[in-house]
């Protein structure tokens, strides 16, 4: 199985396509937001210097985000294919993705970029907020989240469409959770052809 990128901005269902695509295909899934909420709520160096940031709605500077990202990768068992969720999250973390790969004999097959409008992941980080209760889930938080995704990551975007890379699956074409499953299951069948 080609290794995932998925791409997109805070609430845009980065971790529920890749729980979907995990299970259909078995691939391996690194959620670095998941791995950082975890460092936290040990109390580990990392996750004090991480949730400084997090909180303020900041992204976690590239170098230490890179050295986390490679450690978790070499964890996982080889040749099965991973999924990425939530990195990269800077052209700086994606050129070092790419070279981080290649020294491993591997490359990142596909991206799976997700648009949604903003004001509908607005109500969706505000209702996720009262179900899970994640800090960084504030209306004020949310909107220096996407200062940072448009001033930081959405540059990105064009970066893997010059890689070749790149696929764009919309809510506004596609309207509900199935239709998006079904349309990003084709394309990865299709890119593992
Ligand atoms: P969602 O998971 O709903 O799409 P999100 O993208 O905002 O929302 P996470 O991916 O869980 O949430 O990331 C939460 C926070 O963790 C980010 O706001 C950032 O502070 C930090 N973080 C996660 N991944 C990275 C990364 N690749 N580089 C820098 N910081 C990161
Ligand atoms: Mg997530």
């Amino acid at each position: 199985m080609k290794n995932i990128v998925i791409f997109g901005a805070p609430g845009s269902g980065k971790g529920t396509y890749s729980e979907a695509i995990v299970e259909k295909y078995n691939l391996g899934h690194i959620s670095t937001g998941d791995v950082l909420r975890a460092e936290i709520k040990n109390g580990s160096e990392l996750g004090k210097i991480a949730q400084g940031y997090i909180d303020n709605g900041q992204l976690i500077p590239d170098d230490l985000m890179i050295d986390i990202l490679a450690a978790t990768y070499d964890k996982l068992p080889k040749g099965q294919g991973v999924i990425f969720d939530g990195f990269p999250r800077t052209i700086a973390q994606a050129e070092a993705l790419k070279t981080m790969l290649a020294a491993r004999g591997d490359e990142m097959g596909m991206m799976i970029e997700l648009i949604v409008d903003e004001q509908v992941l607005m109500d969706r980080l505000l209702k996720r907020a009262t179900e899970q209760g994640r800090a960084d889930d504030n209306k004020e938080t949310i909107q220096k989240r996407f200062d940072v995704y448009r001033k930081q990551t959405a540059p990105l975007s064009q970066w893997f469409q010059e890689e070749g890379l790149r696929q764009t699956f919309s809510w506004s074409e596609l309207k509900s959770k199935e239709g998006m499953i079904e349309a990003i299951f084709q394309a990865i069948d299709k890119a593992n052809a």
